[in-house]
């Protein structure tokens, strides 16, 4: 192959993508207008008219917004890619600090960085115009600034020895070096496990144990009831950034903490609360954080085995008008760009799984709860505070969804309730 084809093929790619993205969001929105004054007999009973309205329009303006970003992106990359920029910064930063593992990666990190910003203004609409727009935005400008300060600083910590690691196996190991990289990065990654929860989380949340009272008695009793002991329950100032909601656990083990946003506490009744925790506790008893260890596991090892087959490919690197012998930096770089275009046709797999495992955590709190209407109290609240979209069109929601959609919830849990939908 020669590198102007490879050149050609990667361009291809990154527009393929492109406009796969733009399909699906232009079929959504369609969708979405055409129950927009009508809200489906089905949804109607979760949202009132003006809620409901008020969600398309939150959904049609998110999706019109995500088109530019689409577009910016695609362009950004384009730009950056065939400019001659990239190999320009690498002759520039070598010829100042060699070519040493350690200066590589640091080369790695700061082109990374600077590709980023390009970025900013969007992401600064989103949050400052788009969410607040639909009062979701609770963050000020300088937790905004410090948060992203804060991210380049982790960055820096966690990905300089990480990516000095990875060329260092080039020059200790050869051409197996992949399969040691990958091996040092699941590592990696199973250290952060235990090291985020308590180093790097509170960085940016405060997280305060949640009170003596009912509310810790009725989830520490729901605890007990599932064999699942966690060290403690916190609830962490969400609302500081935004009014969407979330609950989670970290950690493993001992190390095990609950995690409960401060917007879901406020948001929903005791009993509600704790469904949305029997479902969290659906999650681990079922083993979905295993399995999806597992499948994040060989998918990198398959990533890391054909980064492997590229960096010995002297065309690729000559495609974007880098010497053959730049190592394996560019090669990172340059696989980070266009990965994502590959990936992407991946998607629906990744979701689908996801969504098999929202199905079977709901069955589990419905076990363990006793009964389902509890969840699905919280379920229809959570949809509506968050203005979630009721009617996306059925290609896109089983592209991109992680989770089934409201109405599949309620059905599946109605169903195995052996209970008719409620008229009202
Ligand atoms: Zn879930």
């Amino acid at each position: 192959m020669t590198p102007s084809f490879i050149l050609v093929a990667c361009l291809s790619l990154l527009i393929l993508r492109w406009l796969g993205q733009g399909l699906l969001d232009l079929l959504n929105r369609r969708h979405v207008r055409a129950h927009g004054d009508h809200a489906p007999e089905a949804v109607q009973g979760i949202m009132d008219g003006p809620t409901y309205r008020r969600s398309v329009e939150y959904t049609l303006a998110k999706s019109h917004f995500g088109q530019v970003e689409e577009l910016w992106s695609l362009a950004t990359k384009i730009v950056f890619l065939c400019s001659g920029f990239l190999p320009w910064t690498l002759a520039l930063w070598s010829d100042r600090f060699g070519q040493g593992a350690f200066a590589q990666s640091g080369w790695l990190l700061a082109v990374s960085f600077m590709m980023g910003l390009p970025d900013l203004p969007l992401e600064w609409w989103s949050q400052f115009r788009l969410e607040e727009r639909f009062g979701f935005n609770k963050s000020t400008l300088r937790t905004w600034i410090t948060d992203h300060l804060k991210m380049l600083v982790l960055s820096t910590l966690l990905g300089l020895p990480l990516v000095t690691g990875i060329l260092r196996l080039t020059v200790w190991i050869g051409e197996s070096w992949w399969l040691w990289a990958w091996a040092l990065l699941m590592a990696f990654q199973a250290v952060m496990m235990i090291l985020a929860p308590i180093l790097i989380l509170p960085w940016f949340n405060k997280f305060t144990p949640l009170p003596d009272g009912s509310l810790r008695d009725r989830l520490l009793r729901l605890g007990e009831r599932t064999g699942f002991t966690a060290k403690t329950i916190q609830i962490a100032d969400g609302s500081r950034r935004s009014a969407h909601s979330n609950a989670y656990f970290t950690g493993f083990g001992r190390f095990r903490k609950i995690v409960l946003y401060d917007t879901l506490v406020a948001q929903l009744t005791e009993v509600e609360l704790e469904a949305v925790l029997a479902h969290e506790i659906g999650h681990y008893r079922r083993g979905h954080v295993p399995k999806m260890l597992l499948w994040a596991g060989v998918s990198s090892l398959v990533s890391f085995g054909l980064l492997g087959w590229l960096a010995r490919q002297p065309e690729f690197l000559e495609a974007f008008g880098f010497k053959s012998s730049s190592g394996l930096a560019p090669v990172l770089l340059l696989a980070g760009l266009l990965g994502g275009a590959i990936t992407f046709w991946l998607t629906p797999l990744g979701t689908r799984r996801s969504r098999r495992h929202e199905f079977e955590a709901d069955a589990y709190a419905r076990g363990a709860m006793g009964e389902s209407d509890s969840l699905i109290g919280a379920l229809r609240k959570l949809h509506e505070k968050n203005l979630s979209n009721l009617t996306p069109h059925p290609w896109f929601s089983g592209f991109y969804y992680s989770h089934p959609t409201l109405l599949e919830r309620e059905r599946a849990l109605r169903a195995a309730s052996g209970a008719h939908a409620p008229t009202g």
